[in-house]
């Protein structure tokens, strides 16, 4: 059973939020769903689906762009008049920190970020984002403006009923230290940068 666990208001330094958590039958991460405005069966919600990253959005990595992303979807959001930001607690792709940190040291002697991943004998990409199905279905939305570079969140959310209509770019500044990162989502995983 999904269903709502708690909400509470969330003023943050974007804006005024209101933050929903939910009980997942089988899955005992604690995701977190931002929402702004009144979403309740509303069309053309722009959502951001956003993968926990800890050495980015908390401590502010140079070694990818998730806090760039977030701090962007966050922006624009609270700009909205409506729209909801699922965070989703997969660290690394769904690998975890300390599988990350391991992919990491494998960087730092000339392996790629789906290279690492392939020596660890980890998957390149193993996120889910069936919960975020759930949290469509639980506020009645069935289209979205989906803000993400990443074509398997809308081949997921396309093949789950989700009709994406538009896609909002997410277009962050390439920095020396992510720029290789960045190169590697762009030609090996088909990201839109
Ligand atoms: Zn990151």
């Amino acid at each position: 059973m999904f269903k709502l666990h708690a909400k509470a208001h969330l003023p943050t330094l974007f804006g005024d939020f209101e933050i929903y958590v939910f009980d997942d039958d089988g899955d005992p991460s604690e995701h977190a769903v931002l929402v702004k405005g009144d979403v309740y069966n509303a069309d053309s919600v722009p959502v951001r689906i956003h993968s926990e990253c800890l050495t980015g959005d908390v401590f502010g990595s140079k070694r990818c762009d998730c806090r760039e992303q977030l701090v962007k979807s966050l922006e624009m959001l609270s700009s909205m008049e409506r729209g909801i930001l699922i965070y989703l607690r997969q660290e690394g792709r769904g690998i975890g920190l300390k599988n990350k940190i391991k992919a990491y040291s494998l960087q730092e002697n000339g392996f790629d970020t789906v290279e690492a991943n392939l020596a660890l004998g980890l998957p390149v990409d193993s996120r889910d984002y069936t919960f975020a199905i759930n949290v469509l279905h639980y506020f009645g939305i069935s289209r979205i403006k989906l803000m993400s570079n990443n074509p398997l969140k809308f081949q997921f959310l396309q093949e789950n009923g989700i009709d994406v209509i538009e896609r909002i770019p997410l277009i962050t500044d390439p920095r020396p230290e992510d720029k290789f990162y960045l190169e590697t989502k762009r030609n090996r995983m088909g990201h839109q940068l």
